[in-house]
């Protein structure tokens, strides 16, 4: 495994378009609801076109970074995180884009799989070796205790939820992986929804995790 890539590694990354599709999604949502990661990644943009520049000072390259530009200019509606179009008519006005573009309708009138206080809802992306899913967790309950065989990004969509590492809320991106073992729980006073994307299995490390395994088998 590699090493856990941090927020700016991942806003650089996205910069340059070299995320697969379900990290630019994650990515792309964090920047629609994080203004403070808005503004860094402007920076990461600016630089990118620098290089772009200097590697081939082609029109298309100088074209291609106004268009970026002027969309981070566009509250709610960063760079396009997402290749894949739109397939539906959406109708989750509380989430932004990109994922929004990803959801076929209402979050109610999907086909969640539960799971005692906690649910998931699979987003099917294309790219092989990546689990995107959306998962919520009843106010105050937790998650079953595990670690990561890989990477874990879960970005806050509403709610919040706490674990060792820190407090997330609506906005906030948390990168884990085999180094960190917590149990989420998520904040009392409200459910929380998160945007989750693995690259490997989590692996239990709890009694009651095991019980849950089907919900956390990736
Ligand atoms: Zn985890």
């Amino acid at each position: 495994m590699t090493d856990c890539p941090t927020v700016d590694e991942l806003l650089m990354a996205h910069a340059v378009g070299r995320l697969p599709e379900p990290l630019a999604l994650v990515v792309g949502t964090h920047l629609a609801l994080c203004p403070r990661a808005r503004s860094r990644y402007s920076r990461f943009l600016a630089l990118g076109g620098l290089l772009l520049e200097r590697a081939e000072p082609a029109p298309l390259a100088a074209d291609a970074f106004a268009r970026l530009l002027e969309r981070l200019d566009q509250e709610e509606q960063p760079a396009p995180a997402c290749q894949r179009p739109v397939a539906w008519a959406c109708a989750a006005p509380g989430l932004p884009r990109p994922l929004r573009d990803y959801l076929p309708g209402p979050l109610e009138a999907q086909r969640w799989r539960c799971y005692g206080s906690a649910a998931e809802l699979e987003l099917r992306l294309p790219t092989p070796g990546y689990r995107t899913t959306l998962v919520r967790v009843r106010a105050g309950r937790q998650v079953p205790r595990h670690t990561h065989e890989g990477h874990e990004l879960t970005l806050v969509l509403a709610g919040g939820f706490s674990d060792k590492t820190g407090h997330y809320r609506r906005g906030d991106l948390a990168i884990a992986d085999g180094t960190i073992d917590h149990r989420p729980t998520a904040d009392a006073d409200e459910d929380c929804l998160c945007l989750a994307v693995t690259d490997a299995p989590l692996r239990l490390t709890g009694m009651l995790g095991r019980l849950l395994n089907p919900f956390l088998r990736l």
